[in-house]
Protein backbone atom coordinates (compact mmCIF):
# COMPACT_ATOMS: atom_id res chain seq x y z
CA UNK A 1 0.00 0.00 0.00
CA UNK A 2 1.75 3.61 -0.77
CA UNK A 3 0.22 5.82 1.21
CA UNK A 4 -0.33 9.81 1.25
CA UNK A 5 2.83 12.01 1.40
CA UNK A 6 4.66 8.93 0.32
CA UNK A 7 6.50 8.86 -3.27
CA UNK A 8 6.42 5.85 -5.13
CA UNK A 9 10.59 5.76 -6.02
CA UNK A 10 10.96 2.23 -7.61
CA UNK A 11 11.13 4.02 -11.33
CA UNK A 12 14.47 5.39 -9.78
CA UNK A 13 15.57 2.06 -8.59
CA UNK A 14 14.99 0.48 -11.97
CA UNK A 15 17.05 3.21 -13.53
CA UNK A 16 20.47 2.49 -11.05
CA UNK A 17 19.84 -1.25 -12.16
CA UNK A 18 20.04 -0.52 -15.57
CA UNK A 19 23.38 1.07 -15.89
CA UNK A 20 24.42 3.38 -12.76
CA UNK A 21 27.35 1.37 -11.75
CA UNK A 22 30.79 0.44 -12.78
CA UNK A 23 32.87 -2.69 -13.14
CA UNK A 24 36.13 -2.64 -11.00
CA UNK A 25 38.27 -4.57 -8.92
CA UNK A 26 37.44 -3.53 -5.55
CA UNK A 27 40.06 -6.18 -4.06
CA UNK A 28 41.10 -5.12 -0.63
CA UNK A 29 40.85 -1.69 0.28
CA UNK A 30 44.04 0.51 -0.64
CA UNK A 31 46.03 2.86 0.43
CA UNK A 32 43.99 6.10 -0.05
CA UNK A 33 47.10 8.07 -0.99
CA UNK A 34 47.57 5.86 -3.78
CA UNK A 35 44.55 7.78 -5.79
CA UNK A 36 45.20 11.29 -6.03
CA UNK A 37 41.54 13.27 -6.90
CA UNK A 38 41.74 16.93 -7.87
CA UNK A 39 40.43 18.87 -5.53
CA UNK A 40 37.49 20.08 -8.42
CA UNK A 41 36.46 16.09 -8.92
CA UNK A 42 36.15 15.51 -5.22
CA UNK A 43 34.01 18.62 -5.05
CA UNK A 44 32.13 17.41 -8.21
CA UNK A 45 31.61 14.09 -7.60
CA UNK A 46 30.73 15.40 -3.67
CA UNK A 47 28.13 17.50 -5.41
CA UNK A 48 26.48 14.81 -7.63
CA UNK A 49 26.70 12.01 -5.11
CA UNK A 50 24.64 14.30 -2.71
CA UNK A 51 21.69 13.32 -4.49
CA UNK A 52 19.27 11.62 -2.13
CA UNK A 53 16.78 10.06 -5.02
CA UNK A 54 13.62 12.29 -3.51
CA UNK A 55 11.93 12.90 -6.87
CA UNK A 56 11.78 16.98 -6.03
CA UNK A 57 13.14 17.51 -9.38
CA UNK A 58 10.43 14.87 -11.55
CA UNK A 59 7.76 16.49 -9.29
CA UNK A 60 9.11 20.07 -10.54
CA UNK A 61 9.49 19.41 -14.08
CA UNK A 62 7.12 20.41 -16.22
CA UNK A 63 8.05 17.76 -18.24
CA UNK A 64 8.54 15.58 -15.58
CA UNK A 65 12.06 14.63 -16.50
CA UNK A 66 14.33 12.88 -14.12
CA UNK A 67 17.41 14.09 -16.10
CA UNK A 68 18.48 15.64 -12.89
CA UNK A 69 18.38 12.67 -11.20
CA UNK A 70 20.14 10.67 -13.68
CA UNK A 71 22.92 12.99 -14.61
CA UNK A 72 24.03 12.99 -10.49
CA UNK A 73 23.92 9.49 -10.87
CA UNK A 74 26.57 9.13 -14.17
CA UNK A 75 28.70 12.38 -13.25
CA UNK A 76 29.30 11.02 -9.65
CA UNK A 77 30.72 8.23 -10.89
CA UNK A 78 32.71 10.30 -14.46
CA UNK A 79 34.38 12.50 -11.66
CA UNK A 80 36.21 9.17 -10.13
CA UNK A 81 39.93 8.84 -11.97
CA UNK A 82 39.76 5.25 -12.57
CA UNK A 83 36.37 4.76 -14.08
CA UNK A 84 36.02 4.53 -17.51
CA UNK A 85 32.56 4.93 -18.59
CA UNK A 86 30.92 3.72 -21.30
CA UNK A 87 28.71 6.19 -23.02
CA UNK A 88 27.69 3.48 -25.70
CA UNK A 89 26.41 1.08 -23.17
CA UNK A 90 26.66 1.61 -19.38
CA UNK A 91 25.81 4.75 -19.19
CA UNK A 92 23.37 5.10 -22.18
CA UNK A 93 21.24 3.08 -20.21
CA UNK A 94 19.84 5.18 -17.91
CA UNK A 95 19.11 7.60 -20.14
CA UNK A 96 16.98 5.19 -22.08
CA UNK A 97 15.28 3.67 -18.85
CA UNK A 98 14.65 7.00 -18.12
CA UNK A 99 12.31 7.30 -20.54
CA UNK A 100 11.08 3.99 -21.12
CA UNK A 101 9.93 4.56 -17.39
CA UNK A 102 8.12 7.27 -18.42
CA UNK A 103 9.92 10.26 -17.69
CA UNK A 104 10.20 13.25 -20.16
CA UNK A 105 13.14 14.62 -21.85
CA UNK A 106 14.74 17.76 -20.41
CA UNK A 107 13.48 21.33 -22.24
CA UNK A 108 15.90 23.01 -20.12
CA UNK A 109 12.96 25.28 -18.06
CA UNK A 110 15.80 24.74 -14.73
CA UNK A 111 13.13 24.25 -12.44
CA UNK A 112 15.03 21.48 -10.80
CA UNK A 113 18.02 22.63 -9.65
CA UNK A 114 15.86 25.37 -6.76
CA UNK A 115 13.40 22.32 -5.97
CA UNK A 116 16.70 20.12 -4.74
CA UNK A 117 17.42 19.57 -1.46
CA UNK A 118 20.82 18.82 -2.25
CA UNK A 119 21.91 21.42 -4.54
CA UNK A 120 22.63 19.59 -7.15
CA UNK A 121 24.08 21.45 -9.90
CA UNK A 122 22.74 21.76 -13.55
CA UNK A 123 26.47 21.44 -14.37
CA UNK A 124 25.63 17.95 -14.14
CA UNK A 125 23.15 17.24 -16.85
CA UNK A 126 25.85 19.37 -18.77
CA UNK A 127 28.51 16.95 -18.16
CA UNK A 128 26.44 14.21 -19.05
CA UNK A 129 25.28 15.62 -22.47
CA UNK A 130 29.18 15.72 -23.66
CA UNK A 131 29.87 12.66 -21.72
CA UNK A 132 27.01 11.12 -24.00
CA UNK A 133 27.63 13.19 -26.85
S1 LIG B 1 15.77 16.80 -6.37
FE1 LIG B 1 18.02 16.60 -6.12
S2 LIG B 1 18.29 15.05 -4.50
FE2 LIG B 1 16.17 14.86 -5.24
S3 LIG B 1 16.29 13.26 -6.89
FE3 LIG B 1 16.49 15.26 -7.90
S4 LIG B 1 18.72 15.59 -8.04
FE4 LIG B 1 18.40 13.97 -6.50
Amino acid sequence: MIKDLTVDRSAFDRIIQSGGYVSMHTGCAPEANNTLVEKHASDGAFNSAACIGCGACVAVCQNASATLFVAAKITHLAYYPKVKLNPKTGQKKLILKMQSEGFGSCANHRHCTPACPKDVSLQNITRVNKILG
